[in-house]
């Protein structure tokens, strides 16, 4: 199918994305673009075949950025026929994404956090904690590192508590 946009064989059809015949086309449709079929379908289902029709035909190229917004929020649409036809075109296009969306989740294996604030112990003096958590999910090691006393790391292994059988 040739794309070329001055064909000598008839339109193009934006809608349908077709090569149709001049007699496929009504009287305004040439300067339209739309052809005769197309030109029945009210306009939420023009706006659906044209963005089903760009999607189909979306370049077997590294997408633009612009392209790839597009194409993903075309996979959250609200009509179904859109949304089917943009999530098979993204898995095409990016058959890694939903794996290496996985592994993001996977790989969280350092958490860290630090608290700065003032506690008040039981005798109501007020003193500053400044500690960092750091837990390692490989090791199991909890790591409290007080800043303020000379204790300096503590460590401690976790319980086994969450393992996955
Ligand atoms: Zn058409």
């Amino acid at each position: 199918m040739s794309k070329k946009k001055n064909c000598p064989h008839g339109h193009y059809c934006k809608i349908c994305g077709e090569y149709k015949a001049n007699e496929k086309f009504p009287g305004k449709g040439h300067v339209a673009h739309i052809c005769k079929v197309c030109s029945r379908l009210s306009a939420a289902e023009k706006a659906a075949a044209m963005d089903i029709n760009r999607l189909m035909n979306l370049p077997m190229r590294r997408l633009s950025d612009s392209e790839k917004k597009w194409l993903e929020s075309k996979t959250h649409d609200k009509r179904p026929a859109v949304a089917d036809t943009a999530r098979e075109v993204y898995n095409v296009c990016f058959p890694y994404a939903e794996r290496n969306a996985m592994k993001k989740q996977l790989i969280i294996n350092i958490l860290s956090f630090e608290v700065h604030t003032e506690v008040y112990d039981g005798y109501g003096d007020m003193e500053m904690a400044d500690r960092r958590f750091t837990i390692d999910r490989k090791s199991r090691v909890l790591t409290m590192t007080d800043f303020h006393t000379d204790i300096g790391e503590q460590s401690m292994c976790m319980m086994k508590t969450g393992t996955r059988y």
